[in-house]
């Protein structure tokens, strides 16, 4: 069954909730089980620096759906969360973000795997890298090498809520 990785982020409401209830959720979709959730981050706004801090973790699953089924579905759990798109990489309640799908590079209008920004991003490659260190991102070597290379300052591990 195709493994897949996927982002979380929240800064909007009750956050650390937020993400909990979604990984959960993440198990119940159709086709799709947990193998494994990362602990709860909080991290500082990338992007926009006005906005509340974040609350970050990866999920990781087994799934049968394809990678464009699975974006569906994780867009369509955003909006049941209540998320607006407004202003690029401002505030939201959930951000789901398919980071890596069975080592498949994908390059469509809508659906770019692996996601793009990935090796850039601290808030994504701490829980990452907690679950899956030696997992390879297409063309970029190692979680724990591309950790190595990001700025972690102010990400630091929380409590569920
Ligand atoms: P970023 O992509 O930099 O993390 P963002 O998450 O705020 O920013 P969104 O507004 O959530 O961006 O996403 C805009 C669009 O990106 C989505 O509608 C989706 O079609 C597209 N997209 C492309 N690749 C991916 C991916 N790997 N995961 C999620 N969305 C993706
Ligand atoms: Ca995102
Ligand atoms: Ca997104």
């Amino acid at each position: 069954m195709p493994r897949a990785w996927v982002g979380l982020g929240s800064n909007l409401g009750d956050s650390r909730k937020t993400l909990c209830r979604a990984i959960d959720e993440l198990d119940l979709l159709a086709g799709t089980r947990l193998a494994a959730r990362s602990h709860i981050y909080r991290t500082p706004p990338w992007g926009q620096h006005n906005q509340p801090d974040f609350f970050n973790a990866v999920a990781e699953l087994d799934t049968i759906l394809g990678a464009e089924r699975l974006l569906d579905a994780l867009l369509a759990l955003e909006h049941r969360h209540g998320r607006v798109r407004r202003t690029r990489w401002g505030a939201r309640t959930l951000d789901l973000d398919l980071l890596l799908y069975a080592g498949m590079v994908i390059d469509t209008p809508r659906l770019k795997v692996p996601h793009p920004r990935l090796t850039m991003r601290g808030f994504v490659l701490v829980p990452l890298a907690e679950l899956a260190p030696e997992l390879k991102v297409p063309g970029r070597g190692t979680v724990i090498d591309l950790l190595a290379h990001v700025d972690i300052r102010g990400i630091d591990m929380v409590r569920c809520a």
